[in-house]
């Protein structure tokens, strides 16, 4: 049988490790040493668990979407992190890390975020454990999410525009190295995605394993068995649909889909599809696909939704991906829109424009009436209403 789990030296078959400067070896082994026990502790999950049912919210509903499901004959539940606290699947990383670092004795988070979500989810945790909190944002971005800017400044982070390369999120994340190799014996540095040196892709794929635990339970309750025919998440680095799947990934009954943002088409250069137009390459301490030129050079991402627009995906995904354990579909723009506008008005659920991607999956593939299908709704829709109604107006 396959193995899908991390090895030894944090390889998912020819993708990930751990390449970081030598400032930071000692920080890195530290968190390889320690992760497993921490996050395996009594005290640990005790904290962990509470704080996700009473902070977060969690269990998040599984939904059982009736019209949606007679409409792709088929039936679709919903696992629902749009209902989490701040919106998003990003709180339960945030929420797990932050215990992680307090273990580790640490004192100061950074963060990196691109739309802003999980900087808002950082700077949340952190205001709930009184540290102090560093984000680093490109510049574009901080223009374009002023929102998430605000909150995240009202909940008492400090936001840091970066100026280097594209001003967006892949900068941001050699920013936030960069401080944590000057500062690495007291800081501690909160990845939002499965993405980044090893531990991280592990760590952070734990930590949103609650998702899968819960839709095992929650279907054995209203289908008589814990596992679903298909699974559907969107792939930005790949945290909520890891999430999604961790617990079914040995079960070869249970189908993998997954939406990567398509842009404008990947026959274009203006598209975010890093498994369909990405090649190996090294990013962030991991090796992974990239979407990357001849030389080498990072080529600067684009899609509809700021979540999505990662040049690089997690390590475990693009082993499911090379080992077709994952069927990866590319979702453009308009159909992510089409596909959030269906929910709104069969379900009256406006989801997060990342999420919508998962939804564009749905006409693509021929389900039988008796398929159990659930489809993880990462996100809310508040943060990208302007370019909802944008879109509406054409
Ligand atoms: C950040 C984000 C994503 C993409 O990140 P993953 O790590 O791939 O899950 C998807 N959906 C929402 C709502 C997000 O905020």
């Amino acid at each position: 049988m396959n193995d899908y789990r991390v090895d030894e030296r944090g390889y998912y078959g020819a993708f990930g490790g751990a390449y970081v400067p030598e400032i930071l070896r000692g920080a890195v082994e530290e968190l390889q040493r320690r992760y497993v026990s921490i996050l395996e502790s009594a005290e640990f999950r005790r904290e962990f668990d509470r704080l996700l049912r009473d902070y977060v919210g969690r269990p998040s509903p599984l939904y059982p979407a009736e019209r949606l499901s007679e409409k792709y004959g088929c039936r679709i539940y919903l696992k629902r992190e749009d209902l989490n606290h701040t919106g998003a699947h990003k709180i339960n990383n945030t929420v797990g890390q932050i215990l992680v670092a307090r273990q580790l004795g640490k004192r100061r988070i950074v963060a990196e975020t691109g739309a802003g979500q999980h900087g808002v989810a950082a700077a949340t945790v952190c205001a709930l454990m009184g540290m102090p909190c560093v984000v680093y944002m490109g510049k574009t971005d901080v223009e374009r999410q002023r929102m998430n800017v605000e909150r995240m400044r009202m909940l008492g982070a400090e936001v840091r525009p970066v100026v280097s390369g594209n001003m967006t999120l892949k900068d941001a994340t050699n920013e936030a190295i960069r401080d944590w190799c000057a500062h690495p014996d007291d800081t501690y540095y909160i990845i939002g995605s499965t993405v980044g040196p090893h531990p991280y892709p592990d760590m952070v794929a734990r930590l949103q394993s609650v998702i899968s635990e819960e839709i095992r339970r929650q279907l054995l309750e209203c289908e008589g068995r814990p596992n679903p025919d298909y699974l559907i998440a969107c792939v930005g680095g790949g945290s909520n649909a890891a999430g999604t799947v961790y617990h079914f990934l040995d079960d070869p009954t249970v189908k993998i889909l997954l939406a990567e943002a398509g842009g404008l088409g990947i026959d274009t250069p203006m598209s975010a599809a890093t498994i369909h137009l990405g090649c190996k390459g090294i990013l962030h301490g991991a090796h992974t696909l990239l979407m990357q030129d001849e030389d080498g050079q990072i080529l600067e991402p684009y899609s509809i939704s700021a979540g999505l627009d990662y040049p690089g995906i997690g390590p475990l995904h693009a082993h499911l991906f090379t080992e077709r354990r994952a069927e990866v579909f590319a979702v453009n723009d308009d159909e992510a829109l089409r596909a959030a506008y269906e929910l709104t008005r069969l379900e009256g659920i406006i989801p997060a424009l990342e999420s919508a991607h998962a939804l564009g999956v749905l006409p693509r593939v021929k389900f039988s009436l008796q398929d159990v299908v659930v489809l993880t709704v990462s996100g809310r829709g508040d943060k990208d209403l302007e370019t909802y109604l944008k879109y509406m107006e054409r």
